[in-house]
């Protein structure tokens, strides 16, 4: 439905692993959160994802950030995305796509951004 910009930003560890190019897309789906979740685990296997550790260098990471109003936790998904409100390439970028965005249990979108402070974050 909607594609953010791309974000250039550096990786999270500050380790010397090259820089991210993040986005946010929307999309309507009749999936359920789990089944859209595999549906990403095998665009990320067909894409020949390699990881030699956590949080190392990937070649694709495909996360849900939210899945409308849900909320999710269960050992395979937590929705919202636990990491989001920490990271700026994924608040600004759906921001981009809802600037009035009500985040489900974490609030507005932009106070969200707000409470970031600082961040290194390149719109292409
Ligand atoms: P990360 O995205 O944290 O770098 P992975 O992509 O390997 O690492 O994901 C690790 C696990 O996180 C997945 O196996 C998945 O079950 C779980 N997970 C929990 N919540 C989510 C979410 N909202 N989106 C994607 N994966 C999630
Ligand atoms: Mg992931």
């Amino acid at each position: 439905m909607a594609l953010s910009s791309l974000y250039q930003s550096p990786p999270v560890d500050d380790s010397k692993q090259p820089d991210y190019i993040n986005a946010v897309c929307q999309v309507n789906t009749h999936l359920t959160a789990l089944e859209l979740l595999h549906v990403c685990q095998a665009i990320e296997k067909k894409q020949h994802r390699v990881r030699e550790k956590k949080w190392g260098a990937r070649t694709i990471d495909l996360d849900i950030i939210l899945y409308g109003v849900q909320v999710v936790a269960s050992k395979q998904l937590i929705i919202p995305h636990p990491e989001m409100m920490n990271r700026a390439f994924v608040l600004v970028p759906l921001a981009e796509l809802e600037d009035d965005l009500k985040v489900p249990v974490l609030g507005p979108i932009q106070e969200l951004i707000t409470k970031l402070g600082e961040f290194e974050l390149l719109k292409l």
